[in-house]
C-alpha cells in the first residue's frame, strides 16, 4: 500500500500554526491579519470558495472583509475597490475570486493589486521574483504542494519531476518552485502540456508526478514507473447518480489505477485542495507581520 498523502491533517497543522502565530502578533505587536475577497457574480463554486475563506479568516482570528458585488458592476468600480484596499492598514492580503466577468479584464485586476498584498502570488512582480529566487508570494496550491513533499519526507534533490499542465496558477509555478537551487527543490524539471504527443514517454520517467490538466481520471497506471510520488491537482466533477449531489469529485489521476505502482499519493478530495487555502492564510500571516520584504 502508498503512502497516502493526507491533505487534511497537513493543513489543520499548518492551520493551528497559524492560530497560535496570530495571536502572538497581536498580543505583541497589536496587529491582526486581514484579507479582503472580492467577489463578482454569482458563480456557485466561486461562493463556496470565497465562503470557506472568510470562514477560515474568522476561524483564526482574522479580520476580513468580503465584497460581494453583481455581475455587472462596471471594470472600473473593480480597480477603485482594490485601490482603496491598496491603501487601507487594516488589509495585508487583497484576493479576487476568479473567474471575472467577461468584462472585467483578469490581468488589469492582477495588474492592481499591490505586489506586497498579493497573497494569491498572481502579479507578475511575484511571479518574476518566484522565477529568479527572490522573496514574495508563492501562489497558494504550488506552496501547498511544496509543503506536503516536506511534510512526508519526500526528497525533491536531484529528483526527475514531470508536470502535466503549465496553467499560470499551477503548472508554471509548481515547476518554478521545483527547480530553484533551495532546500525542499532542486530537483530537475520536465513540463509537459497539450502539444506532447505521447505523454507516456515522460510521465513514465518522473520520480514525483504533478498532473493539474483538468481531465478526470486519464492518469493511469501505464503512465508511471513503479515507486512513483503523485501528486494530483485536478479536482473534476463526474455524473454519480448515487450521490445526493449527483455527481462527485475526481482527480486527474486514476487513483485505483495508479495507487499501487505508487510510493505515495494524494488523493481527490483530501489531498491538494485543503492546502490552498491554508496557505492563503499562511501567506496573509505573512503580510500582516512583514516576513516577506519586497526591499532590494
Ligand atoms: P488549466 O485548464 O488552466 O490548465 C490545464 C493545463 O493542462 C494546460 O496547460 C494544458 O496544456 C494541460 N493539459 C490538459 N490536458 C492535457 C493532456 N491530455 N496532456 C498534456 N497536458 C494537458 O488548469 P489549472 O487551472 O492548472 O487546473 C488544473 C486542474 O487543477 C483543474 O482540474 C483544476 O480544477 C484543478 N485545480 C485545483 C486546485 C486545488 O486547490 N486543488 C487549484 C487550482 C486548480
Amino acid at each position: 500500500m502508498p503512502i497516502i498523502i493526507d491533505g487534511k491533517l497537513v493543513s489543520s497543522k499548518i492551520l493551528d500554526e497559524i492560530r497560535a502565530k496570530t495571536a502572538e502578533l497581536k498580543s505583541q505587536k497589536g496587529i491582526t491579519p486581514g484579507l479582503a475577497l472580492l467577489l463578482v457574480g454569482n458563480n456557485p463554486a466561486s461562493l463556496t470558495y470565497v465562503n470557506s475563506k472568510r470562514k477560515a479568516c474568522t476561524e483564526l482570528g482574522f479580520y476580513s472583509i468580503v465584497e460581494h458585488l453583481t455581475e455587472d458592476t462596471p471594470e472600473e468600480k473593480v480597480l477603485n475597490l482594490i485601490e482603496e484596499w491598496n491603501n487601507d492598514p487594516k488589509i495585508h492580503g487583497i484576493l479576487v475570486q476568479l473567474p471575472l466577468p467577461k468584462h472585467i479584464n483578469e490581468l488589469k485586476t492582477t495588474l492592481k493589486i499591490k505586489p506586497s498584498k498579493d497573497v494569491d502570488g498572481f502579479h507578475p512582480e511575484n511571479f518574476g521574483r518566484l522565477v529568479i529566487g527572490l522573496p514574495g508570494f508563492r501562489p497558494c496550491t504550488p506552496a501547498g504542494i511544496v509543503e506536503l513533499l516536506k511534510h512526508y519526507q519526500i526528497d525533491t534533490f536531484g529528483k526527475h519531476v514531470v508536470v502535466v499542465g503549465r496553467s499560470n496558477i499551477v503548472g508554471k509555478p509548481i515547476a518554478n518552485m521545483l527547480y530553484q537551487k533551495a532546500p525542499n527543490a532542486n530537483a530537475i524539471v520536465t513540463i509537459c502540456h497539450t502539444a506532447a504527443k505521447d505523454l507516456r514517454q515522460y510521465t513514465r520517467l518522473a520520480d514525483i508526478l504533478v498532473v493539474a490538466a483538468g481531465s478526470p481520471n486519464f492518469i493511469t497506471s501505464d503512465f508511471v514507473k513503479d515507486g512513483v510520488v503523485v501528486i494530483d491537482v485536478g479536482i473534476n466533477r463526474i455524473e454519480d447518480s448515487s450521490s445526493k449531489k449527483g455527481y462527485k469529485l475526481v482527480g486527474d489521476v486514476d487513483f485505483n489505477s495508479v495507487a499501487p505502482k505508487a510510493y505515495a499519493i494524494t488523493p481527490v478530495p483530501g489531498g491538494v485542495g485543503p492546502m490552498t487555502i491554508a496557505m492563503l492564510m499562511k501567506n496573509t500571516y505573512l503580510s500582516a507581520s512583514g516576513e516577506i520584504t519586497y526591499e532590494a
